[in-house]
């Protein structure tokens, strides 16, 4: 196991080649998983950012 990688994203692990995002040229991405990153494009960072801005300002407003 001390090959594990995990999404950078999600943090699932990409224990085998096909959970591994891919590059436009073919390659693997040993950062992201298929399902947040493929084709040298992630799917959704704009969501990503923005829930996350979200969560960040409501806790504060909270506080
Ligand atoms: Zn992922």
């Amino acid at each position: 196991m001390e090959n594990t990688h995990f999404c950078q994203s999600c943090g699932m692990p990409l224990t085998t080649e096909e959970a591994k995002g891919t590059e436009n040229n073919g390659l693997k991405n040993n950062d992201y998983c298929k399902y947040c990153y493929e084709d040298s494009q992630f799917k959704n960072p704009q969501m990503n950012l923005e829930e996350m801005e979200k969560a960040v300002k409501a806790h504060m407003e909270k506080k």
